[in-house]
């Protein structure tokens, strides 16, 4: 049957060429591609087999890594926030996990496990962000303690996560390379600092192991930016289709609230996709929407399922014809930029009853 409804294509072909943009930009480095949040929306198992060159996947939970393995996946798989109680231990050990460990608590829960095999842990330091890691003069501490625990398997490696990686200016980066530097000062182990924005633009944050996100996606993790001037390719197309088509007389107003009123005599063309979608409300008239690959202004708000479209210069829009959102040709990173957020809240944000489809 013909979809005409809200649908997302994810284009694995643009995910493998993405992933190649972060071997180009980080040489020598290894990858461990984030894939959390359902590979920020574009399907965790999906993402992953067309990533599955990449030396590591990151998820922010265990029920992810248990749907990767689950799928035959055997690649290192690193939990991001380890793990949040004592009983997802002995599965993490099972599915041959690596855990980060962030905090003294995680630490004893480690040294008070019993497990089949022992895990490789990462034991994150937090170097001037404040939301998860050791601190940095706990770090020696915490590594003899590791190493003297049953349940840890040798060796250790660390990591730490920048906080201003996205900023030009980098004076706050630079505090952190120097704290992670004197926290690990003397101590042997593989370190992984750099998510997309700190690999791209911080040569001295690649280490041996880079964590790329969005830029795997084709999206820019710079405010303003855009993949394309990075070399990435988009990976998700937002489409849906037009399922009405009306003429509006000028002083007529269009929508909740009647916040668009037609200049002239206009067209409207009114598709099938809205917040229920996720394509977030916080988009207002003028957004620029894709039909017969000319962009045209969103007119009003967007309502749960639909939105309106000003084709009044586009006579030849019928029923039926496709309407894109976001992909080729509208850069998502844009329309974060009207709505006041970041590329990643939209991409995480596409709902549920989104068919999506693997090329
Ligand atoms: C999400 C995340 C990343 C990836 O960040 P991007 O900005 O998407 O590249 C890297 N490291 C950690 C710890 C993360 O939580």
């Amino acid at each position: 049957m013909v979809n005409l409804a809200a649908r997302v294509t994810v284009d694995t072909a643009a995910l493998k060429h993405n992933l190649r943009v972060v071997r180009d930009r980080a040489p020598g480095a290894r990858v461990m591609a984030v894939i959390k949040a359902n590979a920020y929306g574009h399907g965790l198992v999906a993402a992953a087999r067309a990533l599955a060159d990449a030396e590591a996947f990151a998820v922010a939970r265990l029920e992810e890594a248990v749907s990767l393995r689950n799928a035959g996946l055997s690649n290192r798989i690193v939990l991001l926030e380890g793990v949040f109680h004592p009983d997802q231990l002995p599965r993490a050990s099972a599915l041959g996990l690596d855990v980060v460990v962030h905090s003294p608590g995680q630490l004893a829960m480690l040294e008070a496990a019993d497990l089949p095999e022992p895990v490789s842990v990462w034991l994150k330091v937090d170097t001037g962000m404040n939301r998860l890691g050791v601190r940095p003069g706990d770090a020696g501490d915490a590594v003899r303690r590791l190493a003297a625990c049953a349940s840890v398997a040798a060796p250790v490696r660390f990591m730490t996560h920048l906080a201003c990686a996205d900023e030009r200016d980098g004076v706050f980066t630079d505090r952190q390379l120097q704290v992670f530097d004197e926290a690990l000062a003397g101590l042997e182990g593989e370190r992984s600092i750099a998510n997309s924005a700190g690999l791209l633009w911080r040569a001295d944050a690649r280490a041996d192991w880079v964590r790329p996100g969005i830029m795997l996606y084709g999206a820019s993790p710079f405010s303003g930016g855009a993949g394309r001037d990075l070399g990435l390719k988009p990976v998700m197309r937002l489409a849906s289709s037009v399922i009405s088509v009306k003429d509006v007389r000028a002083g007529e107003r269009v929508g909740y609230g009647g916040t668009w009123e037609a200049p002239r005599d206009a067209r409207i063309a009114i598709a099938a996709i809205g917040y229920g979608d996720g394509y977030t409300r916080h988009l207002g008239s003028g957004t620029p929407v894709m039909i017969r690959g000319e962009t045209r202004p969103l007119a009003g708000r967007v309502s749960m399922d639909m939105i309106a479209v000003d084709i009044t210069d586009a006579p030849a829009v019928r029923v039926g014809d496709e309407v894109v959102l976001w992909g080729e040709g509208i850069a998502v990173e844009e329309l974060a930029r009207r709505a006041g957020t970041i590329p990643y809240e939209l991409l995480c944000g596409v709902t549920q009853r989104v068919a999506v489809t693997v090329v």
